[in-house]
């Protein structure tokens, strides 16, 4: 896939809902200045509009809360990195964008500001293919990622051994259209 491509497919619909207001990345979709720069290079007029959202209070206060959740963040910019996909062109931004989703409260989709779920899961089969694989029971995306993190050693969601004899079964794999 091409970076053209990427964009089209993935970045278009997350900056979109960025400027509508509609997803919890904070100022500059999250990304510092240089992965920013290369991302919206190719959509000057879009950059602009988007610069003036930068500011918005709103935004302003999903940096700090992504600020306070900074360790949890930085474990699942972690996990994802790790399983990169070399020849991907966006994927330290794709990292950084689902990270920063994945602290918001809504569907990890909808917080990115895709347009439904199987735009999400082709960003994972892209940008981090040993992960899209590995999700083989269809876990909800968000929920699958922090059962890694459980499973390092971490204590975010799990609190039983294993899925089967789990009370919260259902908010790991319920369906997450809506
Ligand atoms: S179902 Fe329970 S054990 Fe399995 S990932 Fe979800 S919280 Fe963890």
């Amino acid at each position: 896939m091409t970076k053209e491509d990427e964009i089209e497919l993935f970045w278009l619909p997350i900056m979109l809902s960025y400027i509508a207001g509609d997803t919890v990345l904070p100022p500059m979709l999250g990304l510092e200045h240089a992965p920013y720069e290369a991302l919206t290079a190719k959509t000057r007029v879009l950059r602009q509009t988007l610069n003036k959202q930068h500011q918005h209070a709103l935004r302003q206060l999903r940096q700090q809360l992504r600020n306070m959740r900074h360790k949890e963040y930085q474990e699942l910019m972690a996990l994802l990195l790790e399983h990169a996909n070399p020849d991907a062109n966006l994927v330290e931004p794709a990292a950084a964008v689902i990270a920063c989703g994945c602290l918001g409260n809504r569907h990890l989709w909808k917080d990115l500001g895709l347009p439904e779920r199987p735009r999400l899961s082709r960003m994972f089969a892209w940008y981090f293919p040993q992960l899209f694989r590995a999700n083989d029971r269809n876990m909800r995306w968000k929920r699958f990622l922090y059962k890694q993190l459980c499973e390092q050693g971490g204590d975010y969601i799990c609190r039983a051994p294993s899925c089967d004899e789990c009370s919260t079964y259902s908010e790991c794999f319920g369906a997450e259209e809506h």
